[in-house]
């Protein structure tokens, strides 16, 4: 086995936290997995995976301390009563058998928990309307609930430390409770918890002060606090109160967790909008005024980043909570000297869209993710073939390089043909659009891993027929042969597809990425809703093209809310002069005129028939599978036994799902039905309830 390269010895020193001691830098900070209270066996095995990867603390979810607080229909934790602590032992355990630190984020959302389970009203600093587009307003917290608050989080403390945490919480990020206190702009009391930012300040000195108490010297106490809410010079920044109140506070937990908050997709922005390390100019200050231990993120992916962070002295650990998702084995693969096979983060957010969707995490390069329990995949390992067949897939496109990789790390036999000279289908172009470099990771990290295997077969250049294949022979053909855009107009507002004049020459994003030449002005007709048409009007704006972008929508890319992106697409486009046109769906293209149909009032108005690009539906390239079925009755001759078509070729997706049915195809792959694990957790039975 390789050794790790001293350069990266300090990454591998442990550090002191108060009374616990991480075995070494890897810190994987709180994270949602979207499974929350009602899944802790699929907690507890994903988070014993990340422990086994080699991250010397690991951390849970957002822990609730009371019914006050909740995130229905989102996964969240809960420690209300003894079933919550039995059921996070489970966790604990699971962490402390790979000699790691088990870390719970406790929480009170305040006015960000609108309580649709528990219906208990919403508390806050101060009496307001929601912080959402809700009927229910929040309530403005008197004394009597303040002390009450400061047990609810004593009594958890108590709970975490039973259920066998060694860090707990006082979370004071991402806008909730603790941090509204803190905020100017929602804590308007006059009392001694508002006005002056010492006032705003005691409520979070409390806490700090309360949880010590409630764990003794068994647990450290950490604070995560967000040093900018990223609301401008009103608020919290990190050259202004931020850094006074951890100036106030620098001796008092022992560990600083620091980040950038107003809401979740200011701290996990986005490659498309941010680089690896984005947060150091906010949190950097930190580990100048306290001589605790700090740790923040930054999507750290590089070795080399994570040594310079230590040694430029801006934190003590390597905060991560993407890149243990898309590489649970991230330290140890270092730690081995394969630092090369690291599985790096593409920073595409697909993990923030699960838990925004309320489902269990999904992650586009890791396809183990979320299913560590449920479906029994280990990420570093797969069980071997079943048989000494040949494996053709067709097309390395996500769907087919994962397939392959899969396959060939069980063993078998593996001929990946692909009809053009470059590896990566849809990434090839799509990572080249503005911002998206870092999705060509899930290409490279896969051509990397195949290259490494002797019984992997990679053929370019090799367009493959029906023919093809019976001479080739395999025992198992796989069509990952992608997917390409419609040119009928239709979208998510499915039929009738629009009236489209072929002479009009309107385009796809197949053709523009085949080099067709855009004349004048540019119309895109977006009724997908995920990245492509804004990354595409950025693609045209840039090379000097006047946009207007149209979608049957309210919101420009509006699926991408899902990503926490958003607001930065729809600021960013507006920034370089793209007009929108929303509600509007497209009725007919040509001849001299674009006729667009307002998605309310059924009205209807004409634009100039300029070049129109068609960002809608997307058809599987099914020719291939077609021909061969219908020469079914020739495959046993030629000893094929199976074609089965994955990823966009089966139904068109995100590139996470093209990973995932790549993935799963080669784990199943000559396994039979019965041996395949699709588990679902059933409430653990209940104890006697507590009053709350
Ligand atoms: P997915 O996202 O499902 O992986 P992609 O569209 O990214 O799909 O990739 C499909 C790949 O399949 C492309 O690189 C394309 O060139 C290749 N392909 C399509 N048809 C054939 C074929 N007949 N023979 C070989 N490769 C093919
Ligand atoms: Fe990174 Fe995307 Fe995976 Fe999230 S889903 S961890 S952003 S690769």
């Amino acid at each position: 086995m390789a050794q790790r390269n001293p350069r990266y010895d300090v990454l591998f020193e442990p550090v002191p936290i108060g009374p616990v001691t991480a075995p070494n830098r890897f810190y994987q900070t709180p994270h949602a997995t979207g499974m929350g209270y009602a899944k802790p066996k699929a907690s507890a095995t994903l988070r014993g995976i990340k422990a086994e990867g080699g991250w010397g603390v690991v951390c849970t979810e957002y822990c609730s301390i009371h019914p006050s607080s909740e995130d229905a229909p989102y996964g969240f934790l809960t420690l209300w009563d003894e079933e919550d602590v039995r059921a996070l032992a489970v966790t604990t355990d699971a962490i402390h058998a790979h000699g790691s630190l088990a870390g719970i984020e406790l929480w009170h959302g305040g006015m960000h928990a609108i309580n649709k389970l528990m219906r208990e009203p919403a508390l806050a600093p101060s009496e307001s309307s929601s912080h959402f587009v809700q009927p229910q307003q929040v309530r403005a917290m008197d004394k009597q609930d303040i002390a009450q608050f400061r047990q609810w989080q004593i009594n958890a403390a108590r709970r975490a430390e039973r259920a066998g945490f060694d860090i707990v919480y006082v979370y004071a990020g991402h806008g909730y409770l603790p941090f509204q206190f803190l905020s100017p702009l929602t804590n308007q009391r006059s009392d001694e918890y508002g006005g002056s930012l010492e006032n705003r300040v005691r409520l979070l000195r409390e806490m700090i002060e309360d949880t010590r108490e409630a764990v003794g010297d068994t647990c450290a106490v950490a604070v995560r606090l967000a040093v900018d809410e990223m609301h401008g010079p009103g608020g919290i920044t990190s050259d202004g109160e931020g850094r006074e109140i951890v100036e106030m506070l620098a001796e008092l937990p022992d560990l600083w967790d620091v980040n950038l908050a107003g809401d979740l997709g200011y701290d996990s922005r986005s490659s498309r909008f941010s680089p690896e390390g984005y947060q150091e100019d906010y949190v950097s200050f930190v580990k100048s005024v306290t001589s605790k231990p700090v740790v923040s993120v930054g999507r750290f992916t590089s070795p080399d980043t994570m040594v310079s962070q230590i040694k430029r002295g801006v934190q003590d650990f390597i905060g991560a909570a993407r890149p243990s998702i898309a590489d649970p084995f991230l330290p140890r693969k270092i730690n081995e000297g394969r630092e090369d096979e690291v599985r790096e983060c593409i920073g595409c957010n697909i993990c923030r869209a699960s838990n925004n969707e309320g489902v269990p995490l999904r992650c586009t390069q890791n396809p183990t993710m979320g299913e560590e329990w449920r479906r029994g995949w280990h990420p570093e390992i797969i069980v071997p073939q079943s048989s000494e067949a040949k494996v053709l897939v067709v097309g390395a496109g996500p769907a087919g390089l994962e397939a392959s990789l899969a396959l060939g790390r069980r063993g078998y036999q593996v001929m990946l043909a692909e009809a053009g000279r470059e590896l990566g289908g849809r990434l090839v172009h799509e990572a080249a659009l503005p911002g998206l470099g870092n999705w060509m990771r899930v290409r490279d990290h896969r051509v990397h891993m195949l290259e490494k295997l002797a019984h992997v077969e990679i053929f370019r250049e090799s367009a493959l027929t029906p023919d093809d294949m019976f001479d080739v022979a395999p025992d198992h053909v796989a069509l990952a042969t992608g997917s390409s855009w419609r040119r009928d107009g239709a979208g998510t507002l499915s039929a009738p597809a629009a009236e489209i004049d072929p002479a009009l020459g309107a385009l796809t994003p197949n053709d523009v990425f085949a080099g067709a030449e855009l004349s004048g002005d540019v119309t895109i007709y977006d009724d997908e809703h995920y990245f492509m048409a804004g990354a595409l009007a950025e693609k045209f704006v840039l090379a000097g093209h006047k946009v207007t972008l149209v979608t049957p929508h309210t919101l420009v890319s509006a699926w991408t809310e899902m990503t926490n992106e958003q607001i930065f697409i729809q600021q960013k486009l507006s920034g370089l002069g793209v007009e929108f046109i929303f509600s509007h769906a497209l009725i007919k293209a040509g001849p001299g005129k674009l006729v667009w149909r307002c998605t309310y009032s059924g009205q209807e108005f004409e634009t100039a028939a300029n070049q129109l690009v068609l960002v809608t539906g997307r058809s599987p390239n099914r020719a291939l599978h077609d021909a061969l079925e219908a020469r079914g009755g020739e495959w046993a001759d030629a000893g094929i036994k199976s074609v089965a078509c994955i990823g966009d070729c089966l139904v068109p997706s995100t590139i996470a799902d093209a990973v995932h049915r790549g993935h799963r195809y080669a784990r199943e792959l000559e396994v039979p039905a019965s041996n395949r694990m699709v588990r679902r957790e059933r409430p653990i039975p209940e104890l006697e309830a507590e009053v709350l």
